[in-house]
């Protein structure tokens, strides 16, 4: 889960590119920000560029076949 805590520094994304598109591990990113795994609800913090992990640390154990990313917070990384 990602959290926050001053609602004035975040701000909700209504038209904002890339929440739907599900990326497999090896994928570089295009949007810095939080991915989440679908599959365990893991999540990692990504520079645009970066390649998405093929494993990674969750309460639920998740398999590479699996694992799917999907960008639930994007940052302007300014
Ligand atoms: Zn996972």
């Amino acid at each position: 889960m990602a959290f926050y805590k001053d609602l004035n520094v975040v701000r909700y994304d209504v038209l904002g590119p890339g929440y739907e598109n599900l990326l497999p591990p090896d994928t570089s990113v295009p949007l810095d920000g939080i991915y989440r795994c679908e599959s365990c609800g893991g999540e990692v913090v990504m520079r645009r560029g970066e390649l998405l992990p093929d494993e990674h640390k969750s309460e639920r154990a998740c398999s590479t076949n699996d694992m799917k990313w999907r960008l639930i917070v994007r940052s302007e990384g300014h």
